[in-house]
């Protein structure tokens, strides 16, 4: 019988499955039961959160064009009008304030005017509904903001972005009483109320519920309350709150609650509570200082009591705040610190763009040469994908979805690549990107860079735990089904399921076999296609995938590629078409495909062949190795002069960043001018551009 045959009539394939009689799928159930991993209540929850996008795509093997098209109605015009003021807005707060950091308190900047002034104006209510007197803004132009904040001043971003992500607001309007949403939104949005989030403390970071702060219900008399031990620290804006979030460990050994929260019958667990900054017992007395960042951190502690109907939802609340806070991360961590990332990230690539057509070295422009080059071009590559991934972010968060596979992906991607970005960038500014001084774009932003690899979910911990391990169980299209039907101990869901896996598996298998690269769009439709085909030999792992980081980061690597490479098409469409050169938008496509392609042979080689069955599946996954192409270096001097020749790609590399008299503004002057026309005020501003800062001995 024709193979392909076979593989395409489902019907003669169920009926072959059907043969597998049913004392074999119950010992295929409790064997699958045994290597799938354990998953406590906590990860249970965190990969309950959220929802998926076209993460499910690129799990099923296919890409779906019609979701990377262009789409005319993004945006009413009234949304635009006021996108476009509040754009306007952020430029009269970054002109008024400029560049200093806001904290620790300084003659510079008064933190507290600034706070007014950002609620006043509308900043500090970006996420909350205008029915509380919030400012509520389309992501896209919350990203915007906090993109433009972002490469002028950082801590003026920060101190934005924590009001507008995981400070309780977020929660409040998701999860808060009626009295509790009217009695703080309203403060929240204008700036009255300055909020902090406190969840972390010196033994619980990546681990955060691991070894967190504990409260114990009591009573005196008919009095209930709840008595908490805080130790926080590395509380963003902590120092200057009025209204504090903090997250506990609910205990209840006198069975004292009336309600208990859903999936903690007894309402215990971890709960969200709020208190004011002066509540008997709270010690808020010391900041940190992150890296000279600026903006303000610091500590929580403290035996405090609170009545019950501080609990952000009350009583009936209790118990559910990591659920709370996972649903609310999955929304943040897909716009602020990647925005953070795209500000710095486009400030210095434009920066340094104009920098190497000046400066000079062996009597040529440094920009010719190959060396400063090749740095200039791995800069550029990385900021035109964080950009297209951020626009194309917020489109997808703008429509309604909650991808929590996909936000974590742009939190770790963004702040890594523009790390990158960074560093490229100050090896080519060289000298004075080493030593502080005026002319240094560099120091602001070498500061606060590794903050947004740190905080909400470190890098490490996100690259090598959660993207693949939160995606395999949420965007595959049919593992969570199985994992639910083991849960509930239903055989014939199983049955279906696993049916209909192993259906979706063998197709895959063979149509990798049969692979050709004919142009661009096919290297990165088979590249999703062997990405499917490897996640279901690596499922085959089971609980091993927890401790086995390596194979588990790169598959995180490769999604996150697949999932860049799809906003740049995206992006390209929407902004571009027939203004930006396609070779762009290839150069980047290639690139990533590249790096996936690579990563992908690396986790066939490293597939485990600790037993017989896993030498089979390494034996299996052989002809589905990528061919390796190699990058040819006339392309990437053929893209260096697109860049060069294209004002329009230049356009939107500078659009959203804000860099009013700043070295960044003269270095733009220079590119201006013509240097044997304007020659003495060439000279002069080369001179100034190139000088260091000097300080008395
Ligand atoms: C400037 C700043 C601002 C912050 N703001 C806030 C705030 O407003 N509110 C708040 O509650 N918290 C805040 N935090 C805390 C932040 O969330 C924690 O720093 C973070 O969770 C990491 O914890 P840790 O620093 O203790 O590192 P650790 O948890 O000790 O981690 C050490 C390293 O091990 C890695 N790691 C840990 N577990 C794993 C794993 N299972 N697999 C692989 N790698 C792992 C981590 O990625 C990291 O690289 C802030 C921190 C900083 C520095």
């Amino acid at each position: 019988m024709n193979i392909k045959y076979l593989f395409h009539n489902k019907f003669i394939l169920f009926k072959l499955l059907f043969l597998i009689n049913n004392n074999m799928y119950s010992r295929l159930f409790n064997n699958v039961k045994k290597i799938i991993p354990k998953i406590s209540q906590t990860e249970l929850i965190a990969l309950k959160s959220g929802g998926v996008s076209i993460d499910r795509d690129i799990f099923s093997g296919k890409i779906n064009y019609n979701k990377l098209k262009k789409n005319q109605n993004d945006n009413n015009q009234s949304d635009d009008n006021h996108s476009c003021d509040m754009i306007e807005k952020t430029k009269l707060i970054l002109q008024k304030y400029g560049e200093s950091n806001v904290y620790p308190l300084n003659n510079k900047i008064n933190i507290n005017n600034l706070m007014e002034e950002l609620g006043n104006m509308g900043f500090l209510g970006m996420i909350i509904d205008n029915k509380f007197d919030g400012n509520r803004l389309s992501i896209s132009t919350q990203s915007k903001i906090l993109t433009m904040m972002a490469s002028y001043n950082p801590s003026i971003a920060v101190v934005t972005m924590v009001p507008n992500s995981l400070g309780p607001g977020e929660l409040l309007q998701h999860y808060g009483t009626e009295k509790q949403k009217n009695m703080y939104l309203p403060k929240l949005a204008s700036g009255k109320l300055i909020p902090c989030f406190g969840l972390t403390g010196p033994h619980n970071g990546s681990d955060a519920t691991g070894n967190i702060d504990v409260g114990i219900v009591k009573k005196i008399g008919e009095n209930r309350y709840i008595e908490i031990e805080l130790n926080k620290r590395y509380i963003t804006l902590a120092p200057i709150a009025d209204l504090i979030g903090i997250a506990f460990n609910l205990k209840d050994p006198d069975n004292l609650l009336k309600t208990g929260g859903n999936g903690s019958p007894s309402g215990t667990g971890i709960s969200l509570a709020l208190i004011d900054k002066n509540h008997p017992g709270l010690i808020k007395e010391t900041y940190h200082n992150p890296n000279n960042a600026g903006f303000p951190n610091g500590t929580l502690k403290g035996k405090i009591q609170i009545d019950l109907e501080q609990i952000i939802g009350g009583e009936k609340m209790a118990g559910n705040g990591w659920q709370m806070l996972m649903e609310c991360l999955a929304v943040g961590r897909g716009v602020s610190l990647p925005a953070s990332a795209n500000g710095t990230s486009k400030a210095i690539t434009y920066g340094i763009y104009n920098y190497i057509k000046h400066r000079e070295q062996f009597k040529i422009e440094i920009g010719n040469m190959q060396g400063v080059r090749e740095k200039f071009l791995e800069m550029f590559y990385n900021t035109w994908v964080i950009q297209s991934s951020v626009a194309f972010t917020s489109h997808i968060l703008d429509s309604g979805a909650v991808p929590s596979v996909l936000t974590a992906i742009m939190k770790q991607q963004t702040t890594e690549r523009a790390r990158k970005v960074l560093l490229n960038g100050m090896d080519i500014y060289a000298g004075s990107a080493i030593c502080v001084g005026p002319n240094n774009f560099f120091t602001k932003f070498y500061n606060s860079s590794p903050i947004g690899i740190t905080v909400e979910g470190s890098n490490t911990l996100t690259r090598s735990l959660i993207i693949f391990g939160q995606g395999l169980n949420k965007s595959h299209p049919y593992i969570y089904s199985i994992f639910d039907a083991i849960q509930t101990n239903d055989l014939n869901k199983f049955k279906k399921e696993f049916n209909s896996m192993v259906l979706f598996c063998t197709k895959l298998y063979f149509s990798n076999l049969f692979i050709n690269n004919n142009n661009r769009f096919s290297r990165l439709e088979n590249l999703v296609k062997k990405y499917a085909n490897l996640v279901n030999f690596v499922a085959l792992m089971g609980g091993k995938i927890k401790s086995d980081q390596m194979i588990s980061g790169h598959m995180a690597d490769i999604l996150s590629n697949i999932y860049l490479a799809e906003s740049v098409i995206w992006y390209h469409n929407t902004k571009g078409n027939n203004d930006i050169p396609v070779e762009i938008r290839d150069y980047c496509i290639d690139k990533l495909c590249a790096e996936a392609e690579m990563k992908i042979n690396l986790v066939i080689n490293n597939y485990p062949t600790n037993n017989y069955y896993n030498n089979i599946i390494k034996l299996l996954l052989k002809p589905t190795l990528c061919k390796i192409k190699y990058d040819n270096f006339r392309n990437e001097n053929m893209i260096y002069n697109t860049i060069n020749n294209n004002e329009n790609v230049i356009k939107l590399l500078k659009e959203d960043i804000f860099y009013e008299n700043t070295v960044i503004e003269d270095l733009e002057m220079l590119s201006k001018l013509n240097k044997d026309k304007h020659k003495d005020l060439y000279n002069k501003l080369y001179n100034k551009v190139i000088s260091v800062g000097e300080y008395k001995i």
